[in-house]
């Protein structure tokens, strides 16, 4: 059974951690994790747990914490969330981004969404699950991980390459997603089941060396030039995954017209070009693009060391990333079928996407009850994100990562959480990351406990 929890008392325990958690300044690079991993131990073995840090590189800590189950309903449930933050800019926040400062109902910080929420709300599920003394059904672990936002390095790599053990899960819950999303007058909560994999790519265009006194028709830097040209001005061939599918089908059900019948025509080659291009909203067009096809986005470029040199070969490093069920292998075909084959393709380093083209499980079921029990009317989304999480790192040890950090925005302050991730005033409302604390207690509870609350 479910304890009996006093979850006024609660609520106020967990805005408490995130605004002890926010005052610890993380930010990635350099990191300094550690002063916030000590901070989560002491509040775990507060309430008799025992819990562990593992550190790959000074100062660089993770903090990794395991309540046994008795194993009756299958292997263990990982909660993860990363203690790093990236930077700020100071000048463009209206309220101190390291102080935990609340303005208007709203708790303002940088990583109140980017998430040391849900690092807080993780660690009042341990804490109330250690006062209850209750076995869950299954062992239920706690990893507080470093280096994220610089590429998970020190963090849930490291964990995955030299203690494996210590987080080998079957499933998981971090980020991204849970948070409210009003679209059309429509509420959708987020799931993530899926993420791009990535590829660093080093294209590189030949041509006649010379002196640069003296131009001529066949120049490394010029071939270069207009390879970048067409990539950018293009878009690489679509592919169906069942991500999308999914999260174009529910949207087709719920949304009102003419979007429900808009936004399922993105599936469609043809249609999505010109929707991509004229009908959407620049901003909405550019995300939902991004999950249509594999890109190629030029962020770097080389060529002559030397000012008065034509070089013979120019390059540019292109940051690629792949939908589920491609290989960086088939971008770069893709990339030489559009730019030409005189052109050099060099894979530099790549991480395979994170695919769960179903995401229907005993979990996500759970998710979705619960997220039902607490708004009737919200609309369970799984999507898939364009960039990448520690789901990337835990899913190699076979874990079924799913993100959901639930919280939420009153419908009428318009917010929207993708401006506000690595945005300026990051935030989070107070009563919805409350609302969101019991919610994710909830889904634990049904997922782990016999009963929920
Ligand atoms: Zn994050």
């Amino acid at each position: 059974m479910a304890p009996d929890l006093d979850w006024d008392a609660l609520g106020e325990r967990g805005v408490a951690l995130l605004m002890a958690l926010l005052r610890f300044e993380t930010v990635n690079p350099p990191g300094n994790e550690r002063p916030a991993a000590l901070f989560v131990q002491s509040e775990l073995e507060r309430v008799g747990l025992s819990a562990r840090i593992f550190e790959g590189a000074p100062e660089r800590s993770n903090v990794v914490c395991r309540i046994p189950g008795d194993g009756s309903g299958g292997g263990p449930l990982l909660l993860s969330g990363h203690l790093d933050v990236v930077p700020v800019e100071r000048q463009h926040w209206d309220l101190p981004p390291f102080e935990a400062a609340v303005r208007d109902g709203y708790l303002y910080g940088r990583g109140t969404i980017d998430m040391k929420n849900h690092v807080a709300a993780c660690l009042l599920v341990m804490q109330i699950l250690a006062e209850s003394g209750l076995t869950p059904r299954r062992d239920i672990i706690f990893a507080a991980v470093a280096d994220e936002e610089e590429g998970c390095r020190w963090g849930s790599q490291y964990l995955v390459e030299r203690h494996p053990e210590a987080v080998r899960a079957e499933y998981m819950i971090g980020e991204v997603g849970g948070y409210s999303l009003d679209m059309t007058g429509v509420r959708y909560y987020p799931i993530q089941i899926a993420e791009k994999g990535r590829a660093k790519i080093k294209m590189t265009a030949f041509g006649a060396p010379g002196h640069g006194s003296m131009p001529h028709r066949d120049m490394a830097v010029t071939r270069l030039a207009r390879a970048l040209n067409t990539l950018g001005a293009s878009r690489l061939p679509q592919h169906a995954t069942g991500a999308m599918n999914r999260f174009f089908a529910i949207l087709a059900d719920t949304q009102p017209a003419p979007m429900r019948w808009v936004l399922p025509q993105l599936l469609k080659p043809r249609i999505a070009d010109a929707l991509l291009a004229r009908a959407l909203p620049p901003d909405r067009a550019r995300s939902l693009g991004a999950l249509l096809s594999n890109t190629a986005t030029a962020t770097m470029l080389e060529g002559s060391s030397k000012f008065n040199v034509i070089p013979g070969a120019a390059s540019a490093i292109l940051d690629g990333r792949t939908l589920p069920g491609q290989t960086p292998e088939d971008l770069v075909a893709e990339l030489r079928a559009l730019l030409g084959a005189d052109l050099q393709f060099e894979v530099l380093d790549s991480a395979p996407p994170v695919e769960q083209p179903d995401p229907a499980s005993p979990l996500y079921d759970a998710i979705c009850a619960s997220l039902r029990q607490h708004d009737p009317e919200g609309v369970p989304l799984p999507y898939m994100i364009p960039g990448f999480t520690d789901a990337a790192w835990f899913s190699r040890l076979g874990c079924r990562c799913y993100g959901f950090s639930p919280h939420r925005y009153p419908a009428e302050d318009n917010i929207r959480f993708t401006d506000l991730f690595h945005g300026h005033n990051e935030r989070i409302h107070l009563d919805g990351f409350r609302w969101g604390l019991r919610l994710l207690w909830d889904v634990i509870a049904r997922f782990t406990l016999d009963a929920h609350s």
